[in-house]
């Protein structure tokens, strides 16, 4: 078979390329059928909707918002929900591919999908806001199933936005269905151990990492680029194993203490103060970009796509990046950091205890049963555990990357299921 014409990397990069360029290197490796390869870069639904909401002024806005199924071989295609006035429909294409392989990567019954709304959450009032998730639901309600495609959150949404997702969905159907949706608050049918799920996946596949490195985690420094649900929680749970974290940030900057920053502390400002770090006395304040180029043994990106990049690679001291983000790095950055020796556990394998949490959520609703925190987090630590070893394997075999290890597993997995369920 002749091989897939690799993707072609241009200086500006979307993420939706970004994922096609390493998705073609690993096509390649396995010697994937061209058709099969086809199928995994097409997503298999895009709906786009435009929905009419009362602001409180009492005029009508209408935002835009859109659903991408890229898959379903596997089972129910799973994906968060983002609020974001940058969403476009590219990225939401690539978030919904990386939750494909993510899905395959770590062996859960899902396919991917992602959605996303065009909006700025903060300046919306919380009644506006439900009027929103609302109007999404119900635009979306013959995407959404609990067998078909179950949301969660994502960046700018949260659990209430959930139980508003759930709502809107059981009161459509006429049935309660608390597995319409991952994410949601305890009370709802959510799972303990969701809320820490991504940054406990981070913490553990960077410990897994740092011990193939011979790093010590107690004389280890790190530093950490957005302080969100996974930035925050990457950050104090690494603490607690020893890590010294260096630096952190938010959206509008950020905080270097060489003596380690105190993350308890640095979380607790956060939230008083407005989900924002603005002023933190807890180190000197530097800028969002030299948080990436601090000299720290570990980086963690965890706040959006192409933070990495070919302008800012080669700068990068870190010896080893956990990305907690979707898609931190670009294609072009890979290639730098590769040359650099640096190792990258890839988004799709580091980032993946949200999503693992998310599918124990849906089965404990779909038993009615429900598990301790303990086994959730042991049950998921274990998953991370074993996906980073055969990741590990496979790029040792192949003599690749993280990164292409990580899409080889979960393409072969995809591939291997469309050949048996066939194509008509
Ligand atoms: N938005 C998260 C992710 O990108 C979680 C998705 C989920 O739990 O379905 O992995």
């Amino acid at each position: 078979m002749a091989p897939i014409e690799p993707a072609v990397i241009k200086d500006i990069e979307n993420p939706f390329e970004s994922m096609l360029s390493r998705l073609s290197e690993a096509a390649n490796l396995l010697n994937i059928d061209e058709d099969i390869y086809h199928l995994l870069i097409s997503p298999a639904k895009e709906v786009k909707v435009n929905l009419p909401v009362t602001m409180d002024n009492g005029r009508v806005k209408v935002f835009e918002g859109w659903r991408v199924i890229h898959s379903t071989y596997l089972g129910p295609s799973k994906g968060g929900i983002r609020f974001s006035p940058y969403v476009h429909i590219e990225e939401i294409k690539a978030l919904a591919a990386w939750m494909s392989l993510k899905c395959a990567v770590v062996s859960i019954p899902f396919g991917g999908a992602k959605g996303g709304i065009k909006c700025e959450p903060k300046n919306l009032s919380k009644g506006e806001l439900e009027r929103l998730t609302r109007a999404y639901t119900t635009a979306l309600s013959e995407i959404f199933g609990p067998e078909k495609d179950i949301p969660a959150p994502d960046v700018g949404t949260d659990s209430q936005i959930m139980a508003w997702v759930m709502d809107a969905y059981s009161r459509q159907t006429g049935i309660s269905t608390p597995a319409i949706v991952t994410g949601k608050p305890l009370v709802l049918g959510g799972s303990l151990g969701r809320v820490e799920a991504t940054g406990r996946g981070v913490m553990v596949s960077a410990l897994a990492a740092m011990e193939k490195l011979g790093m010590d985690p107690k004389s280890s420094t790190a530093t950490i680029q957005g302080f969100g649900n996974v930035g925050s929680i990457s950050a104090k749970l690494l603490a607690e194993k020893g890590v010294k974290i260096l630096a952190i940030s938010d959206v509008n900057s950020g905080y270097y203490n060489e003596k380690g920053i105190d993350i308890p502390k640095a979380i607790e400002y956060y939230l008083s103060h407005g989900y924002s770090l603005d002023d933190f006395k807890g180190g000197v304040a530097i800028s969002n970009e030299e948080v990436l180029t601090v000299d720290a043994d570990l980086l963690v990106p965890a706040a959006i796509e192409d933070q990495i990049t070919r302008h800012n690679a080669y700068d990068i001291k870190a010896r080893l990046i956990v990305e907690g983000a979707n898609g931190p790095t670009s294609a072009n950055a890979d290639r730098i950091l590769n040359e650099k020796g640096v190792m990258v556990v890839p988004d799709i394998l580091a980032n993946a205890g949200g999503v693992t949490v998310s599918y124990f959520e849906w089965v404990q609703n779909r038993m009615g049963y429900f598990w301790s925190e303990d086994d959730v987090n042991s049950k998921a630590d274990e998953v991370i555990k074993t996906s980073f070893q055969k990741v590990y394997d496979i790029s040792q075999k192949y003599k690749t990357t993280l990164r292409i290890a990580a899409y080889m597993t979960a393409i072969d997995k995809i591939a291997q299921t469309i050949r048996l369920r066939g194509i008509y």
